[in-house]
């Protein structure tokens, strides 16, 4: 009922800056009965490659989400008054033990999903894709994934690991959970380690939709394109704020020249409503190499454009 969804603290009577954060100054889920979608942190950063940091990704997305407000005029919605949206904290996993942090991220997503959730969640680095998914195609079958990033992330191993944050969709294709006809990736760019790693890309399911098609065809023709490619069954969207520019999102872990704007990525995530949205993730924001919250307000931007589709779906 309408009437009894617990909305964000109201800003004209609590100062933004008041209070300890939750995203969006959303209610916390022991404030409320239950949430329809939940946003969960999972601090977490073992599988980076590069710059270590993304495990205070969580608490600087929540801070730097303090100014977000309650209507939606580019899409005409109230994301958090149509369905109860709740903070669900963080997930505790393992630092040390990588294996066993899939395993409770993938227990604690499927935990929160059981009563009919939708899950967003903010990392930590892109390790926390993988147990996401296969939470999700244990109840949906084969997702297509929607991934946002300037890297590919299907590579095999770093150092013979093959859990990592560039591995994630490598080893979601092999292990079936993602539908190889309807996944893409978005904001491709920067070297890559050989020639055949697109071609091994694609055998795996993706097509690519790179970061100067942006430049070269507007955002319009990219959002007829992604729509086109992922209609037709659920869709899980991950967000790596390395697919922005680095005047947009400093703060992460493997920076590449040459990205999307910020206002590109909020079109492209506007062009979602209509597709059956199952779960998404933000990731990769590391605040030690972020300035002036830039690339928290970034992200906490894309979460709420997510939730407003979200919205707009209901
Ligand atoms: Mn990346
Ligand atoms: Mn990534």
């Amino acid at each position: 009922m309408t009437s009894d969804i617990v909305g964000p603290v109201d800003a004209t009577k609590y100062p933004r800056y008041t209070e300890p954060s939750t995203f969006a100054r959303l209610p916390r889920i022991s404030d409320v009965p239950g949430a329809d979608v939940c946003i969960v942190g999972v601090p977490f950063d073992s599988g980076v490659s590069y710059r270590p940091g993304a495990r205070f990704g969580p608490s600087h997305v929540r801070a730097a989400s303090k100014l977000l407000r309650p209507f939606n005029p580019a899409l005409g919605v109230e994301p958090f008054a149509s369905r109860q949206v709740a903070d669900c904290g963080d997930i505790a996993a393992n630092p040390f033990n990588l294996d066993e942090a899939i395993a409770t991220i993938d227990g604690a997503i499927t935990d929160l999903r059981k009563d009919g959730s939708t899950v967003l969640t903010i990392g930590g680095d892109h390790t926390i894709a993988l147990p996401i998914l296969r939470s999700l195609a244990r109840d949906h079958g084969k997702i297509a994934v929607l991934h946002f990033d300037a890297h590919l992330d299907t590579w095999d191993t770093y150092f013979e690991a093959p859990y990592t944050h560039g591995t994630p969709f490598r080893r979601a294709s092999e292990e079936g959970l993602i539908d190889m006809e309807r996944s893409l990736h978005m904001g491709i760019r920067g070297p890559l380690y050989s020639r055949t790693d697109l071609e091994d890309d694609a055998v795996l399911g993706f097509q690519v939709i790179r970061s100067d098609d942006y430049e070269f065809d507007g955002v319009a023709s990219i959002v007829e394109r992604m729509r086109g490619r992922l209609d037709g069954g659920p869709v899980y969207v991950s967000v790596d704020i390395d697919v922005l520019d680095p005047a947009h999102a400093p703060g992460t872990g493997t920076p590449e020249a040459g990205g999307l704007t910020s206002r590109e990525l909020l079109n492209s995530l506007r062009g979602l409503v209509g597709l059956d949205i199952v779960g998404a993730d933000i990731v990769e924001v590391a605040p030690a190499y972020d300035h002036a919250e830039i690339t928290g307000i970034a992200a906490a931007h894309v979460g709420y454009e997510l939730l407003s589709v979200l919205a707009a779906n209901s």
